[in-house]
């Protein structure tokens, strides 16, 4: 089985209370990027002590600014239909739920767009449930059709994240031909007796079909795709290693392993609550988890949602999240409805905030908010994402874009407030761009927009 699940007990069982010692060799080889083998990310994992957390922290935060710099990327998420076949225990679209159930009409969806447009949103992750009937593959082919010709003023969504169930190679070829950025499809959890128990009598019920979908989306030509577990549900230490086995299954057979990964903590929802959870993950746990994840796979995105408070995306974003959600709604039309105060929600959302809150927030910490979409409008995925990533060289392309979106957004739909931050932090970093020529095309392009024009990337 792809994911060895004797072998993770076993290393479980023999990292038991890790020492000082042990701790500080792996994260010495850590630092000096020996990378890292299931054992030693076991170690990590059960490290306790305060000052061994403390130093897991500060190197995770310390890989974060040398890959990411102050980068942080932006995006919100989509929902267009909660018709489900599916009764996932943990899930408010589970099929014994009782509700009305709808999906959005291309009208409806290209409304949502325009909302989300007007908030400064540039990329999109598009999420529905499963339902071969009422949300079949042509209907979410449609919608990614109608979100990328769908332009509000000056605003276009320039990149779709697509969040569907497992499906085949034929499914995955169509959503490459529509242009689909990341696939992001999350196992829930790794722990097989746990999944078949958590998934009873349905199509997602098979545990084997699901942890294959990579491998089917990748021979379909989709190059970069997004994994994610739902923390809660078993194990936390069984789902990090099962994850990383599962990016080492990818990265062995197609040389490029998880792009992103997300890291969402189970919340209550409708006929959810937390009671019957054993494995809950607590917060000191899960500030842990994403140290490690940074530490173990530098050049993997990891994504944060408005699951989580604001209080701990700050933090989060010190140890190693790249990218957030902001000004989110888990509801099929929930930015209209939200407008009118009537939402139903996928999932209870703890930061409720604007985008350009949340922008200002960052900006203060000394963040780059970025609504950059350009590795993807360029080609540079999969391995060619990887390897620029590996060698550094991303930066020189990252930072520049980064920048020039986040004055795209405060041009035109920033405040005075959001003006003189985005502009304090923007002419100082341009001023930092190491190559001259980038420097000088940077600067170009910057003084273009203020006259008008839009969308350089580099
Ligand atoms: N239908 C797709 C699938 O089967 O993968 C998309 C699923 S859903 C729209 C997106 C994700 O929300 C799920 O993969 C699950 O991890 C997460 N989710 C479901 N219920 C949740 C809950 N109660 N709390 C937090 N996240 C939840």
């Amino acid at each position: 089985m792809l994911i060895n699940h004797e072998y993770i007990y076993k290393i479980l069982e023999e990292t038991k209370n890790p020492s000082n010692e042990q701790i500080k060799d792996v994260l010495k080889r850590a630092k000096n990027r020996e990378g890292l083998d299931y054992k030693d990310i076991a170690i990590l994992l059960q490290a306790e002590d305060e000052n061994d957390l403390k130093e897991i922290y500060s190197l995770a935060g310390e890989i974060k600014k040398d890959i990411y710099g102050k980068r942080v990327v932006v995006f919100a998420p989509l929902y267009v239909s909660d018709y489900c076949v599916n009764n996932c225990v943990y899930c408010g679209y589970k099929r014994d739920n009782s509700f009305n159930r709808r999906r959005l009409t291309m009208d409806e969806v290209a409304q949502e767009v325009k909302i989300l447009e007007q908030m400064g949103h540039k990329r999109l992750a598009l999420e529905l449930g499963e339902d071969p009937v009422n949300a079949p593959i042509e209907y979410v082919l449609e919608c990614l059709d109608t979100i990328y010709k769908t332009q509000n003023n000056n605003g276009e969504i320039r990149r779709v994240n697509v969040n569907i169930a497992a499906t085949t190679v034929e499914n995955y070829k169509l959503l490459k031909e529509k242009g689909i950025g990341t696939y992001i499809l999350f196992q829930e959890t790794y722990h097989k007796p746990t999944y078949d128990k958590m998934h009873p009598k349905s199509l997602k019920g098979d545990y084997n079909y699901h942890l294959t979908a990579f491998d089917r989306a990748i021979k379909a030509g989709i190059d970069d795709v997004g994994a994610g577990v739902l923390f809660g549900l078993a194990d936390p230490r069984f789902e990090v290693l099962g994850l990383m086995m599962h990016n080492a299954h990818l990265e062995e057979k197609f040389g490029v392993g998880f792009h992103t990964i997300s890291v969402p903590r189970l919340q209550p929802a409708k006929g959810v609550t937390l009671e019957n959870y054993p494995h809950l993950l607590d917060d000191k746990m899960f500030k842990k988890i994403v140290a490690i994840l940074r530490i173990a796979v530098p050049f993997t995105g990891l994504i944060l949602s408005t699951r989580e408070t604001p209080a701990m995306r700050k933090e989060l974003l010190k140890y190693g999240v790249s990218q957030i959600s902001a000004g989110s709604s888990t509801g099929v039309g929930g930015y209209k409805e939200r407008e009118k105060g009537k939402e139903t929600k996928q999932f209870e959302t703890n930061d409720e905030r604007s985008p350009i809150e949340i922008l200002k927030e960052l900006l203060s910490d000394g963040y780059i908010p970025s609504y950059c979409t350009a590795c993807y409008r360029k080609g540079r995925t999969g391995d060619r994402f990887m390897s620029l990533a590996k060698s550094g060289n991303i930066k020189y392309v990252c930072e520049p874009n980064a920048l020039m979106t986040l004055l795209e957004f405060t041009l035109d739909y920033g405040d005075e407030e959001l003006y003189k931050k985005s502009l304090e932090i923007i002419d100082k970093e341009v001023e930092n761009i190491e190559r001259e020529d980038i420097k000088t095309l940077t600067k170009e392009s910057m003084e273009k927009m203020k006259k008008g024009q839009r969308d350089f990337y580099l």
